[in-house]
């Protein structure tokens, strides 16, 4: 380490404390490591400030010193955004305060390294809660969520986390503290700068903390678990749901049979939830507040009019928690088993809700066609036209020769989604892994809108440099350097 970085990092240590400034290799490794081993960072070190007033003071020092610093919340984002590659890694664990629930204005005022899981529960008392869900929960914090707008089960009812903030509070590239942490419905003064940060994947500003809007908590639930012949089906389905039942959908998560076969052979306590063996599945949930509404009366009326006219082939709908909880661990397995299963060529794309299927369908074909024995597993969160359209190995191919071709199955996926006017990251990001793919899909005019607001907020580009949109030569390859997924 130069004599200026030991300098840099013995300020920065004397403000919050040498405990916090951490540069001992096994200390830092699980900071340095993307969560599913794509990227290997590396940093000077890795800074965990307390409040805002120290995040201000480290990025201040590291302005002075031109070095860069990069946000880290749970490092459980799926991008390589909070990967460093050089420079400080600014951790926002120890910011994990909830400074204030206003049950009135339904609102939580709460800093940027909370975990969700937290955030979720703590309005509880006031029969209010936070709906934004993920299956990270238990580990991402409200600073990545925000920086990455994420999405989640829920969206279809609640909107994704930009609809669910009022006002924050961010550390500019200076050091300098804009404080937005408004919690006001109606605000037209001036530019609405916060929804710069939201989605800015950490090259804008350190957000510090949130205003966050709440909803009534909801005290009566139904799940139900479908079979049907194909994906298109299963969305016919949703479009029923939703016009019968619009108020009470909280989420419609879509499983191919694929899907379902890896989590039933890899997940741990998975029980198969249907008899027979179907095309494709679907996971419902209704919930309201009302805790007298007899949400499984709907869900009975509508499927079973669904399975007499043929639309689905079977249903169940949980007649216990331990039911409800068996059949959402279907869907919260399915992230972790489809490494088991090989290689994994991802992509979270988006597409009109009108062009769930088409896509489906169109990407499926095309992939097969290019590789037979691809296995395609498209599922997701598809009542907001979000699909993760994930590609598993030929059995028997090797792993590291499938995953070279990678860029292959890029461009034919987002070729897809380009021609259908969708988005090539519906709630992941950009970050790394697809910061190049960007500059090929986004509207040239929106790219250089970006590169300017990356140049008016952080003229030194030392916040998360590389990332989401480059603006130097020097950035790191957006190609994952050890594609193990
Ligand atoms: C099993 C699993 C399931 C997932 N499911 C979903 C899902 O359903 N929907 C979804 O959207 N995502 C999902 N994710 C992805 C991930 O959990 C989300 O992107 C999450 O919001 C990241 O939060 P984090 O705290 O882990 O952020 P990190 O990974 O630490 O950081 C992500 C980005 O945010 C930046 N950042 C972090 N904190 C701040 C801050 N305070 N200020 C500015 N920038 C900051 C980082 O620099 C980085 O660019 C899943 C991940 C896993 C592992």
């Amino acid at each position: 380490m130069s004599v200026d970085a030991t300098r840099l990092l013995e300020r920065i240590g004397g403000r919050i404390g040498p405990q916090h400034v951490l540069a001992d290799p096994a200390d830092m490794a699980g900071y340095l490591t993307e969560s599913r081993g794509l990227y290997q960072g590396t940093a000077l070190a890795v800074v965990r400030p307390a409040d805002t007033g120290e995040v201000a003071f480290t990025v201040r020092e590291c302005a002075r010193a031109g070095v860069a610093v990069v946000a880290q919340g749970g490092n459980t984002g799926l991008v390589g955004a909070g990967v460093p590659f050089g420079g400080v890694v600014l951790s926002t664990a120890r910011l994990d305060r909830i400074r204030e629930i206003d049950p009135v204005n339904v609102t939580m005022t709460a800093e940027a390294g909370c975990i969700l899981q937290n955030l979720r529960a703590a309005p509880a008392a006031h029969d209010l809660l936070f709906p934004l869900w993920l299956p990270s929960e238990g580990s991402c914090r409200l600073g990545g969520n925000l920086a990455t707008n994420a999405g989640g089960a829920n969206v279809l009812r609640y909107g994704n986390t930009r609809d669910l903030v009022l006002g924050l509070e961010v550390v500019l590239a200076d050091g300098r503290v804009w404080n937005g942490l408004t919690g006001l419905r109606k605000d037209n003064s001036g530019y609405d700068l916060k929804n710069l940060f939201v989605g800015s994947e950490g090259t804008l500003g350190i957000i510090t903390a949130a205003v966050l809007k709440l909803v009534p908590r909801p005290k009566a639930t139904a799940t139900a678990f479908i079979g049907c012949a194909s994906a298109r089906r299963t969305l016919d389905l949703f479009q029923r749901l939703r016009q019968s039942d619009d108020d009470t959908l909280t989420a419609f998560e879509l499983m191919p049979a694929f899907a379902l076969a890896m989590v039933l052979k890899h997940g741990q306590g998975t029980v198969r939830p249907l008899a027979g063996e179907h095309q494709s599945y679907a996971l419902i949930e209704l919930s309201s507040p009302d805790p007298e509404a007899d949400l499984a009366g709907r869900l009975e009326a509508v499927l079973g009019a669904a399975l007499e006219e043929g639309l689905i082939a079977d249903a169940t709908i949980a007649a216990s928690e331990a039911q409800n909880q068996a059949l959402w661990r279907l869907r919260e397995t399915l992230s972790e088993v489809q490494g088991l299963e090989g290689g994994s060529i991802k992509h979270d794309v988006s597409v009109p809700v009108s062009r769930v299927a088409d896509f489906i369908e169109a990407a499926e074909a095309a992939c097969i066609a290019a590789m037979p024995g691809i296995r395609p597993c498209s599922f997701g969160h598809v009542g907001d036209g979000n699909i993760h359209y994930n590609l598993s190995q030929p059995v028997g191919m090797d792993k590291a020769a499938f995953l070279s071709r990678w860029e292959t199955f890029n461009r034919i996926t987002h070729d897809i989604v380009a021609a259908m006017n969708g988005s090539i990251s519906a709630e992941h990001g950009i970050g790394l892994i697809k910061r190049d793919e960007l500059l090929r899909y986004k509207d040239p005019v929106a790219l250089d809108l970006m590169r300017t607001l990356k140049r008016a907020l952080d003229p030194q580009n030392i916040l998360n440099p590389g990332k989401v949109i480059a603006v130097a030569d020097d950035a790191p390859a957006a190609l994952p350097v050890a594609k193990s997924a």
